[in-house]
C-alpha cells in the first residue's frame, strides 16, 4: 500500500508516524485534483456552459458520495467546509442564535481545542453554562459523570469520537441513546475528525445531530472538511456567512437564501478539494474500513507490546492498553527524555512523530504532563517502521541516560 503514497517515493527512509496530524495523499487523491485542475478550472453552481456543469456535476457528485460514506440519508445534509475546525465553528455559529442565558453547553475534558474553544466562545457571548465533562482512567469519556450533568436546560452536547491523545474510541451510539433519554431536545454533536479514514462512520446509526471531520486525516486533500447535519434540524438554521452563491433573491428585504447544504456554502468552495476528498472515499473504499482496521490493529498491538517490553519501568502510555477500544494513536511519556528532545533525536534519523500538548492543553494539564510524545499509524505504516522507532527510542534513551556530560568541558 506504501507504494500508492508518492511522499515515500520522494523519501524512502521515512517513518512517518504522525497521521494524526495529517495523511500522506495517494496518487489518485493528487491525480484527482490535478485533473480538475487541468480539465475543468471553472466554477460551481453559477456557470451555464457545458464545463462549469460538469465541474458542479462532479462536485455534486462528491456531496452525494460522502453521505453515502457516512451512512447520512441525503446529500441535502452534508456542508462542505474548509476541515474540522471549521466545522465545529460553524455548529456553535449556527447553533448561537437559539441559546439563551440560562441553557447549558456540554463537553468534554479530552476534547482538541477545535470542540473545546469555539464552545467557550459561544457560552462566554450568551452568558451561558458550560460544563466539561472528566474522562476514566482508560482515556474515554466518564459517560455516567457526563449524564449526571445533563438537566432540562443542556442545549448542546459536544465530544469527540475518538481521542487525538489517548486514542481511544468513544461508544457513541450508546452514549447518545442515554443523552436522549436523559434530555430528548438536546443537540448532539460529534467531532469525528481522528475516526474518519480509520473507522466507518453511521451518523444514522449514531443518531447524531452535527459531524464534523477533516479530509486530509482520511487521505484527502488538506482544506477540505465537513459538517453533517440531519436535514431536520438544517433547515431551522440561519445562514452565518453571506455573499455569492447562497442567495435566491439578493434584492428581496429581507433577502431571500436557498435551501440548505447551499445557503450555509457562501462563495467559491474548495472545488480541488472536494474532488480530491471523493478520491480519497473511493480509495479508502477499495482497501475496505476491515483491512484499515486489521492493519492498524496489528501495528497497535505490536507497538504496545514492544514499548512494553522494551521500556517497561519507564514508560507511561496514556490511556487502556485494551486494543478494542484504541484507535492507531499511542500517546507516552518516557521518563528522563523530555517529549520534545525525543521527537526531535528519532527527527534526526527520519522518523516523524508528534510531541507536545496536541491542541488539547485541559487534558495534559489534569494528567500533569506538560507535553506528551504522540505515534500515529496509517495504511501506510509497517512493522518495519515500528522496529525503527523502537530502536529509535533506545538510541534516544541512551543519549539521554549517559551520564558523560554532553561536552568534556562542561
Ligand atoms: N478534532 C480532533 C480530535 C483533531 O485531532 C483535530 C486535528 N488534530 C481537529 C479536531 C482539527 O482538525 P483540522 O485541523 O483538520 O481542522
Amino acid at each position: 500500500i506504501k507504494r500508492y503514497f508518492p511522499l515515500f517515493d520522494r523519501h524512502p527512509s521515512l517513518v512517518y508516524l504522525d497521521t494524526g496530524a495529517t495523511c500522506p495523499k495517494p496518487q489518485e487523491v493528487i491525480a484527482a485534483e490535478r485533473e480538475y485542475e487541468e480539465a475543468f478550472s471553472t466554477n460551481v453552481g453559477r456557470g451555464l456552459y457545458p464545463l462549469a456543469e460538469a465541474t458542479t456535476e462532479r462536485f455534486e457528485a462528491v456531496r452525494s458520495q460522502v453521505a453515502r460514506f457516512i451512512g447520512a440519508e441525503s446529500e441535502r445534509e452534508i456542508i462542505f467546509t474548509s476541515g474540522t475546525t471549521a466545522s465545529l465553528n460553524l455548529a456553535a455559529a449556527l447553533l448561537a442564535p437559539t441559546l439563551r442565558s440560562d441553557d447549558h453547553i456540554i463537553t468534554t475534558e479530552l476534547e482538541h481545542h477545535s470542540n473545546a474553544l469555539p464552545w467557550i466562545e459561544l457560552a462566554r457571548a450568551k452568558n451561558s453554562t458550560l460544563h466539561s465533562a472528566p474522562f476514566t482512567q482508560d482515556g474515554t469519556i466518564d459517560v455516567e459523570a457526563l449524564l449526571s450533568l445533563i438537566n432540562t436546560e443542556t442545549k448542546v452536547i459536544t465530544l469527540s469520537a475518538l481521542s487525538n491523545v489517548f486514542g481511544t474510541r468513544n461508544p457513541i451510539t450508546d452514549i447518545i441513546k442515554r443523552i436522549r433519554s436523559r434530555n430528548p431536545e438536546t443537540i448532539v454533536v460529534i467531532d469525528a475528525a481522528q475516526m474518519a479514514g480509520h473507522f466507518p462512520i453511521d451518523v444514522t446509526e449514531w443518531d447524531a445531530d452535527l459531524v464534523a471531520f477533516s479530509g486530509h486525516k482520511m487521505y484527502g486533500p488538506t482544506g477540505i472538511g465537513i459538517l453533517f447535519g440531519k436535514h431536520t434540524l438544517l433547515e431551522t438554521f440561519k445562514p452565518v456567512v453571506f455573499g455569492g452563491g447562497m442567495v435566491v433573491d439578493a434584492c428581496a428585504d429581507p433577502a431571500e437564501y436557498k435551501e440548505s447544504p447551499f445557503c450555509f456554502e457562501a462563495g467559491t468552495p474548495n472545488i480541488s478539494g472536494v474532488i480530491g476528498l471523493g478520491a480519497a472515499i473511493t480509495f479508502l473504499e477499495r482497501i475496505g474500513f476491515d483491512t484499515v482496521r486489521t492493519h492498524e490493529k496489528n501495528l497497535l498491538a505490536m507497538t504496545l507490546v514492544r514499548m512494553r517490553e522494551h521500556f517497561a519501568d519507564r514508560i507511561h502510555i496514556l490511556g487502556t492498553d485494551d486494543i478494542e477500544k484504541r484507535g492507531g494513536i499511542i500517546s507516552f511519556v518516557l521518563d528522563g527524555i523530555h517529549p520534545h528532545d525525543l521527537a526531535q533525536v528519532l527527527g534526526e534519523h527520519d522518523i516523524s512523530i508528534r510531541a507536545g500538548e496536541h491542541c488539547a492543553a485541559p487534558l495534559h494539564r489534569k494528567l500533569g504532563f506538560s507535553a506528551t510524545a504522540r505515534v500515529s499509524f496509517g495504511i501506510y505504516n509497517t512493522e518495519e517502521d515500528v522496529e525503527k522507532l523502537i530502536s529509535g527510542i533506545k538510541n534516544a534513551r541512551a543519549l539521554f541516560d549517559t551520564k558523560t556530560p554532553l561536552h568534556p568541558s562542561i
